[in-house]
């Protein structure tokens, strides 16, 4: 996706957000985010958290989101979302991915693991900005105080924190500051 900044990737389109449990058993989910199908079983659309689809314009873009989860959970689906979006729209990654798609031997799953896997990393790091992490880490050493001020899981706050280098394990902190 390159350096630019999230919303001026998507300065200029119409982005919708709608209940996820409003549409489960009219339509075909056509995505798959989706944390239950590791084993390649079809998930049942009850598990979703979040899909996306772009309307035929490709203007305007439609996040649903789950709206029985938790506040926290919602916001990442939604930017969760929106990275596949930004994903969409990186001719270069499109064109990677076809030719992985097509002429890879790897697994399919593995490659939406791997989509998957980007969009969550992208998420957290634009939840948790590195720089300001470990300002706050300096106010805070507490992983459950910066959780609760990020609005991620602790799990999430915590592989951020060793992802930057601040810590080297969650219990197990290295104070490199
Ligand atoms: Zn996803």
């Amino acid at each position: 996706m390159g350096t630019k900044p999230m919303e001026h990737v998507l300065s200029g389109f119409e982005i919708k957000y709608c209940s996820l449990e409003e549409i489960l058993d009219s339509v075909l989910i056509p995505h798959f985010c989706n944390p239950f199908d590791s084993e390649g079983k079809d998930p049942s659309p009850h598990y979703l958290e979040g899909f996306w689809f772009p309307d035929e314009s490709m203007k305007r873009v439609y996040i649903f989101v789950k709206t029985s989860s938790n506040a926290n959970r919602q916001i990442f689906t939604k930017i969760h979302e929106l990275f596949h979006f930004c994903q969409s729209l990186d001719i270069a990654f499109v064109k990677l991915l076809e030719k992985i798609i097509t002429e890879s031997t790897l697994p399919s799953d593995l490659v939406r693991r791997l989509i998957e896997r980007s969009a969550n990393k992208a998420t957290a790091m634009y939840l948790i900005p590195e720089e300001h992490l470990r300002k706050k880490y300096k106010e805070t050493r507490d992983a459950r105080d910066l959780a609760k001020f990020y609005g991620v899981s602790q799990k999430t706050l915590e592989i951020r924190l060793e992802e930057c280098g601040i810590m080297n394990s969650p219990h197990n902190p290295l104070d490199t500051l």
